[in-house]
């Protein structure tokens, strides 16, 4: 397959801009002349595409009423779910015959994708962002998932090894599966001295010992677990939280605010809301902490972290641990455990000279291991492998 050739139709559900999201705009981007991307809902993942030269078009839908736990309430959309779902099948079909291969990218895009891939006769090929287990889906949801995937797909593209076991401890074909670590593009992590020193000079904070937390406001992510450990760290150590309020997560954004106010840390913790340049945020940064209260599948803000030649600081669960190695390219707390994290964090700020060698290993395993170039290459290959198979070849 040549990759300027017209053959890729990429399937997302939503139009936010979350891990999943822009990682499928690293994946098209090769193919962006000849790939089109469908967006089931519009968002500002359609012009993030379209700012890199990638054909995008959505579908129009406000939103799919199928939750990935409440099943009482999928009962009750059942109806329209069937509508919706039966209206989607007939559009992707008919788009789906101008392409070679059918590239869904989320669980809901994979359930509408399954079936025009087989009407048509194209091949599907999954990327799985996300652990398959009873902290993030309900046993119905994996046993759909875990069906469509084996009867449907001739691949799944799994982001760690965590992902993966769990796919296959939840019935998953093993020989479709394969790991494949998301790629960051390294030349933006070489942050300018006199940039980083304008940016933190810019902020409030400059002189205190600065954590960040970046990730889109939401429970899974934790937030509140990184303010209540701060409120237990010595004064000089202040946070910025970074990210947007995505998937309606207004009432937690709010819950978040509040607890800041009774904490009396308005003057420590501050909220920059989603911003979009990341590596530098980062490099003005002490420390990164990851605060996540469910295992994280990958964790791209912490493949960033440790481009940045920062120490970051994360749960020991999903798939981290494969990651960072505890003292040695960072550090890891138990899932949850407030009480590890603010020591952890205390003990960065006293001893700043102590996690130099960290950051540097952080930096050189990441750009060994979350390299861009290497991510497209792999996938290009899988790409390949699937042609050739449907080909007879
Ligand atoms: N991100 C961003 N702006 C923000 C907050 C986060 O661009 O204000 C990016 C972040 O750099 C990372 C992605 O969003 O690349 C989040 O991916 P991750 O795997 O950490 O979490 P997910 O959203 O997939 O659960």
């Amino acid at each position: 397959m040549n990759k300027n050739s017209n053959t890729i139709l990429f399937l997302n559900h939503c139009g936010e801009l979350g891990g999943a999201e822009i990682s499928l705009a690293d994946v098209a981007k090769p193919y962006a002349k000849n790939c089109l991307v469908i967006l089931f809902m519009d968002g500002p993942f359609r012009k993030h595409l379209e700012s890199q030269g990638i054909k995008v078009k959505t579908l129009g839908l406000k939103s799919i009423p199928f939750q990935r736990s409440k099943n009482i309430e999928n009962i009750i959309y059942l109806p329209i779910l069937i509508i919706i779902f039966f209206c989607l099948i007939i559009r992707i079909s008919i788009i789906s015959q101008k392409f070679d291969l059918i590239y869904a990218n989320t669980p809901k895009s994979l359930i509408i994708g399954a079936l025009p891939s087989y009407i048509t006769r194209r091949p599907l090929i999954y990327h799985l962002h996300d652990l398959l287990s009873s902290e993030h889906f309900s046993r119905i949801n994996i046993f759909i998932l875990i069906s469509i995937i084996n009867i449907f797909s001739s691949s799944v593209i799994t982001n760690s090894n965590a992902t993966r076991d769990v796919f296959l401890k939840a019935g998953g074909r093993s020989e479709i599966a394969e790991v494949i670590f998301c790629g960051f593009d390294l030349n933006k992590y070489n942050i300018n001295k006199f940039i980083v020193k304008k940016l933190r000079n810019s902020i409030k904070f400059k002189d205190k010992f600065i954590v960040g937390n970046f990730s889109r406001l939401h429970p899974i992510k934790g937030q509140n677990l990184l303010i209540e450990a701060i409120s237990k760290c010595p004064q000089e150590i202040v946070a910025i939280i970074v990210g947007g309020s995505l998937f309606n997560q207004q009432p937690y954004t709010d819950k978040l605010y509040q607890q800041v106010k009774d904490l009396k840390l308005e003057e420590r913790v501050h909220f920059l809301g989603f911003c979009s340049n990341i590596p530098e945020l980062m490099s003005i940064c002490d420390l990164i902490v990851h605060t996540s209260v469910a295992p994280e599948p990958f964790g791209r803000v912490i493949a960033e972290g440790m481009l940045s030649q920062r120490v970051v600081v994360a749960p020991d669960a999903g798939g981290i641990p494969e990651m960072l190695e505890h003292g040695k390219t960072g550090y890891l707390f138990p899932q949850n455990d407030v009480q590890q994290l603010s020591k952890i964090i205390t003990t960065c700020c006293l001893l700043p000279h102590e996690q130099n060698t960290i950051a540097q290993n952080a930096e050189s395993f990441a750009r060994n291991n979350f390299n861009l170039g290497i991510m497209q290459k792999k996938i290009h290959l899988v790409l390949l492998k699937v042609l050739q198979e449907k080909n007879g070849l």
